[in-house]
Parts: structure tokens; C-alpha cells; sequence
């Protein structure tokens, strides 16, 4: 952290709001998750340094909406020039809050950084329409505005890339931005943040790290602020759901990308040595803690002997270790109580009659470990099936028609992401009836800057990243001109 210059305030890492580093007079823990062991003391910010640093941001909106394009997408291209530059830094850095193995943490610098890069090249694009001969003696048009300011809200998961995809778009739109990481990620998001100083200008990127205790009450004030006409969130259903009613009294722009449980079917006509690859890309990817990994895997009923064993195979030959540890394949979870909860699904799937093929267990020691787990035979009704676990245990079902798969992928309130292995035309037209913002076809790893991604149903409100992604942070303003 020395390295990005995020240097401790008093014992503490700083907060960034217009441009200044200050402390708090509270701070709180970060852990590293393998060990156990303090990493840093965070400052803490509350419900007045949230109202400050809306003021600040909205200090900055008048200039920075009236910024050229041009010169907003400099800035933001010299921030992702500047996150390459820095990429082991910050991988670093991401390992030791998140546990991810590093090898993960450097691919997810450069995705976070394609983000950047990606709204830089959109900036200069927005554009509004001209409707030139729809009525004699008026011209009709529109121009897109910046929003105002917007807030975010961020997960540990990813706690690169999760950022600059809201940023970087509010960014570019001319919208400063006051984001609240994740109390398990705050020095990823500082350093990001520090990556930016003097590039951007005072206000237009501001940090709010916070304790979970003051989680809400900063939600709160972001919610219940008129001045910030827009929220994004990336994290769990509940807290989605209930920020959604927050922003009621205020009408706001909200972007909502909640939970998965994702199923990926396995037909009948799959290649075996790509479905199990693309199983497991996805299912143990950080540990089976994205919201896009596959849960649920239907598995036609010809070929779930052996996808089963092969992906039983390479599931346990993952290394479990320290995530900056060369070798390791699974780092720790996020916290011990999501240890806990791997367990208690696998527990409960087993009393249904599952069987577990590997794993199964949190190993002795320091470190909210768990061991990356196949469970075979899974009651369709067991909370394994039926509820999102967040860790590296995959739950295996067969079918025998192809119509029954996608109906049990269709159920349950989650659309996030699907997938499906298979020859090509027999997966495109499975993929067809699939309820899901995502679908992976043959493939396990499909998130990319320059596609949408979102939920359908409870997973969320909007798209992120591609072609839309700036729109949830712009006015499509109509101007009528008479008198013609
Ligand atoms: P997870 O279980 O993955 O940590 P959460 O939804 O709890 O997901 O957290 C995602 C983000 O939402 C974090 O930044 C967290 O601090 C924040 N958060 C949690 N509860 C609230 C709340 N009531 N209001 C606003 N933000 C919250």
C-alpha cells in the first residue's frame, strides 16, 4: 500500500472526498482472510462525512459536466494507464483484502482497467437525435446530459472492477461519483482512488470507506439525498432490495446488479473436455464467489457419470493456500461465516440424499478455508439447489429431456447469468428459452467490458459496461424549437 502512496494518517488509511486525504476520528479493521491477521486500520466514515463528500462531488458537477468529452476521456485514459502501471501494486493489494489467488487479482486489474479504458472511447460518443421532418414548423431534438451526482456502492468480490465499472462511466458521462466500497476491500478502492489524484479533477472521485456498522446509515444518506441523482449497486438481493425502497423519496436513476444462482446445463451432445473446463472456469473462479458463477449444474443423464468424475478430479487437485502463494488454485472465502454456510448446504443436501463426490469439509487451521466440493444427486427442493451459496461447492443433477432442464434453470427468482454446453445449434436453441441477462454457451468465463451485463427478475435493474452502460447516468433532454 506504501508502494501506491495510500501512507497511513495517523495509524489509520484516509478517506479521499474533493480532492483531499482526511482521517476520521473512528477507524476500522481490514483482515486478511487467510490468516486472520490485521492488514490496516481504515478511517471510518459516517453519515457526516457522506453528506461532505456529496457536497464536495456536487461541487465539481457544474465544471465537469460542462468538461469537454475530449478532455473527460484524457483523464479517464491516463487513470487506466496509470492502474496498468500499477497492476502489481494493486493486484497486491486486492490479494490481501480478498483472498484471491493473485494470478486472479492481476486478471482482475486488467478487466477493472478495461472498463476505463472502454468509457474513455464511449465519452466523445454520446449523442442525442434530431427528428427533422416529423411536424412543419418545429424541429425536434434531443441532447443527453449528465445525470448529476451519482453514488456507488461496491462488493469485495470484485474490488477493482466492480468500481470502475460504475466510475467510469459516471466519469465520462460528467457525473462525480461518491463511492462506498466494501468494508472487506476499502485500500483496493483507496489505492484505485490515489491512481487518480491529479488526473482528475477535486470532487470528481470520491472514497467513503466505511465500518459495516455504518454501512447503512451511510446507505442512508446517499439514498435520501437529493442531490444524488443516481445509486449503483453491486452486492446481496437483500440489501438491493431494501436500498430500492430507500430511493422511492428521491426518484433516483438506479442500477442494481444482486444475486445469481446459476444454472449451467450440460446436454446431452456436449463436448465432455469443454464443459468441464467451462465448469470450471465458472463454478470455482475466486472460490465460487461471483454472482455469475454456476451453482446449480443439470447435467443430462447419458453423460453426468463422467462429467461428475472429471470434474470431481480437477475440482480437488485445486490447491488450497494463501492467495499471493504461487500454486494456489483456491483461496480463502471472504469471511468465516461463509465457510459456515458452505457447509451447512452441503450438510443439508446430503440429509436429502446427495452424495458428495470431493470435498465437503472446512479444513483445520487459521483462515476461512473451504475445500472445493462436488456434490452429486442434489434434491431439486435442498437450499444448495434453491439458494445462491457463494463458495466452492457444486451441486449436480441429472435430466433426461431437454425441456425439463429448462424449466428447473428457469425457476427461482435469480436471472443473472446461465449456461449451457452442447453442440452449437442444440445449445443456441436451448440458450433461447433461458430467462437469464448471460448466457455462457460452451464457455464459463464470459464477462466483458464491452457487453451488458445484468440480471433479469431479482438479480437487478439495468446493464453495465457495452454499449449502455453510460446511459444510467444520463438525461435524454427533449428540445422542441418553434416558430419555424
Ligand atoms: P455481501 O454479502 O456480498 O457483502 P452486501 O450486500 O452485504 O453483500 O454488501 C455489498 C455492499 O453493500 C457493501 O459495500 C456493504 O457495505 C454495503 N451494504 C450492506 N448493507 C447496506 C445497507 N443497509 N445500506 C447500504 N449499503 C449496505
Amino acid at each position: 500500500l506504501a508502494v501506491l502512496g495510500v501512507l497511513p494518517m495517523n495509524g489509520a488509511a484516509p478517506y479521499v472526498a474533493g480532492g483531499r486525504w482526511r482521517s476520521t476520528p473512528n477507524t476500522f479493521a481490514v483482515t486478511d482472510p487467510a490468516t486472520d491477521d490485521v492488514l490496516a486500520q481504515v478511517a471510518d466514515c459516517g453519515p457526516q462525512e457522506a453528506e461532505a463528500a456529496i457536497q464536495d462531488a456536487q461541487n465539481a458537477f457544474e465544471s465537469w459536466a460542462r468538461t469537454p468529452a475530449r478532455t473527460r476521456s484524457d483523464a479517464l485514459r491516463a487513470w487506466h494507464d496509470a492502474i496498468l502501471a500499477h497492476a502489481e501494486p494493486l493486484a497486491t493489494v486486492a490479494t490481501a483484502e480478498c483472498g484471491k489467488p493473485l494470478a486472479e487479482a492481476r486478471a482482475e486489474v486488467a478487466y477493472a482497467a478495461s472498463f476505463v479504458e472502454w468509457f474513455a472511447e464511449e465519452a466523445p460518443r454520446v449523442a442525442g437525435e434530431v427528428k427533422s421532418n416529423v411536424a412543419q414548423d418545429r424541429r425536434l431534438l434531443t441532447v443527453r446530459q449528465p445525470v448529476g451526482v451519482a453514488a456507488a456502492i461496491t462488493p469485495w468480490n470484485f474490488p477493482l472492477a466492480m468500481i470502475t465499472r460504475k466510475v467510469a462511466p459516471a466519469i465520462a458521462a460528467g457525473c462525480p461519483v461518491v463511492v462506498k466500497p466494501s468494508e472487506y476491500t476499502p485500500l483496493t478502492a483507496l489505492a484505485l482512488a490515489r491512481l487518480a489524484d491529479g488526473l482528475l479533477p477535486p470532487g470528481v472521485l470520491n472514497v467513503i470507506p466505511a465500518s459495516r456498522q455504518n454501512a447503512q446509515p451511510v446507505g442512508e444518506v446517499l439514498c435520501d439525498s437529493d442531490v444524488v441523482r443516481a445509486l449503483s449497486f453491486t452486492g446481496s438481493t437483500a440489501v438491493g432490495k431494501w436500498l430500492y425502497s430507500r430511493c422511492a423519496s428521491t426518484v433516483k436513476k438506479l442500477g442494481l446488479e444482486l444475486g445469481g444462482n446459476a444454472p449451467m446445463i450440460v446436454l446431452k451432445s456436449a463436448d465432455l473436455d469443454t464443459a468441464v473446463r467451462a465448469a470450471m472456469a465458472s463454478k470455482y473462479r475466486y472460490g465460487g464467489q461471483t454472482c455469475v458463477c454456476a451453482d446449480r449444474f443439470l447435467v443430462h443423464e447419458a453423460v453426468v457419470d463422467a462429467f461428475v468424475e472429471r470434474l470431481a478430479a480437477e475440482a480437488s487437485a485445486l490447491k488450497l493456500g494463501h492467495g499471493l502463494d504461487a500454486g494456489t488454485g483456491i483461496g480463502p472465502l471472504i469471511d468465516e461465516a461463509a465457510t459456515f454456510k458452505c457447509q451447512e448446504r452441503v450438510k443439508g443436501a446430503v440429509r436429502a440424499g446427495g452424495r458428495v463426490v470431493c470435498g465437503g469439509n472446512k479444513p483445520p487451521g487459521p483462515g476461512s478455508f473451504f475445500e472445493p466440493t462436488v456434490v452429486r444427486d442434489v434434491a431439486i427442493d435442498s437450499e444448495l439447489w434453491q439458494l445462491e451459496t457463494f463458495g466452492p461447492v457444486a451441486g449436480v443433477a441429472a435430466f433426461s429431456d431437454d425441456a425439463e432442464a429448462v424449466r428447473l434453470a428457469n425457476e427461482g427468482p435469480a436471472g443473472l447469468a446461465a449456461y449451457v454446453c452442447g453442440e452449437l445449434g442444440h445449445a443456441w436453441a436451448v440458450a433461447e428459452r433461458l430467462d437469464f441477462g448471460i448466457v455462457g454457451v460452451n464457455e464459463g468465463a464470459v464477462s466483458h467490458a464491452a457487453m451488458p451485463f445484468g440480471g433479469t427478475k431479482e438479480s437487478g435493474l439495468g446493464r453495465e459496461g457495452g454499449n449502455h452502460g453510460i446511459d444510467e447516468y444520463l438525461e435524454d433532454k427533449y428540445l422542441c424549437l418553434g416558430g419555424l
